[in-house]
């Protein structure tokens, strides 16, 4: 069996078209409902805030939502932020979730992937269950702000956290999953580079490795990647926009949507294949390590 998680990274993308990152949520909800594919979502704050209305589309019992910061602004990186601040974002975060959409967070990805083990242990402390930041073997840790070279030693498969270290085992309760990589990150920029047989390639080389060791596999895309840019003066520029590798994406988001939509239809199509959200992977991984 291969646990697969689809997760969405969902916060403001300042340089795309702001009433299109709203409706786009609710075609992502209709369409992956429809392929009985449950949805990890790490939002931050300040999407819940604007999109509330289009967010609760998503809010059905196959999908979970985690904790993505609060704006991911260009400061907003747990590797560098000090415990206190990390306390604050995190309760805010955490609050906001519950209040608006009557559930509990149970995950955490931190913006930019960021993480640290004072996130950890307050995360630990609030009840989290997973941290989702760490992306094992991943080479273009520097393309990151929250990117680490640890990554490249760091653990496989999900592991529990040194209290020392995030990107080392040890006896937190915390449960680390890391986002499937092989030097490249399992992610849709990367989809939007090499395209959809490169992907379906790489799919089924870590559904190899998944049945040898049990692996799960962690797929990741923004909802914002499906709406149009808006081009953005210099002043507004102090917002962390489209990295060195953008210039190389489709650009037509249609297509990019639709190369998704073919590559989870591609990667459901197995019969060994089972998808699952954040806390039903969580559940399933403590019953296997009893
Ligand atoms: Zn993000």
């Amino acid at each position: 069996m291969v646990p697969l998680l689809i997760t969405m990274d969902l916060e403001i993308a300042k340089d795309h078209n702001t009433e299109e990152q709203k409706t786009i949520l609710e075609k992502i909800s209709f369409d992956l409902n429809k392929l009985h594919l449950p949805l990890s979502i790490f939002l931050t704050s300040d999407s819940l805030d604007l999109f509330k209305m289009h967010i609760h589309k998503l809010n059905s019992p196959d999908n979970v939502f985690g904790i993505h910061g609060i704006d991911h602004g260009f400061n907003e990186n747990y590797k560098n932020l000090d415990e206190e601040i990390i306390r604050s974002n995190i309760d805010y975060a955490f609050y906001n979730i519950c209040n608006s959409l009557c559930r509990s967070p149970e995950s955490f990805r931190g913006p930019f992937m960021s993480t640290s083990s004072d996130t950890q242990k307050i995360l630990t402390k609030k009840g989290i269950k997973s941290d989702f930041s760490v992306c094992s073997q991943r080479m273009d840790f520097m393309n990151s702000k929250g990117g680490d070279i640890r990554w490249l030693f760091s653990p496989r498969l999900p592991y529990h956290p040194s209290v020392k270290s995030p990107y080392r085992t040890g006896e937190s309760p915390l449960w680390v999953v890391p986002l499937s990589c092989i030097g490249f990150p399992f992610i849709s920029s990367v989809l939007y580079i090499f395209g959809l047989r490169f992907m379906k390639y790489f799919f089924r080389i870590l559904m190899k490795e998944s049945m040898i060791t049990k692996k799960p596999i962690v797929y990741l895309f923004h909802s914002y990647e499906f709406t149009g840019d808006v081009y953005l003066n210099k002043s507004e520029l102090n917002y962390p926009v489209s990295s060195f590798f953008h210039k190389f994406y489709i650009s037509d988001v249609k297509k990019r949507y639709e190369l998704n939509i073919c590559l989870l239809k591609y990667m459901l199509s197995f019969d060994s294949v089972f998808p699952m959200n954040s806390s039903q992977y969580i559940n399933y991984l403590e019953r296997s390590s009893i």
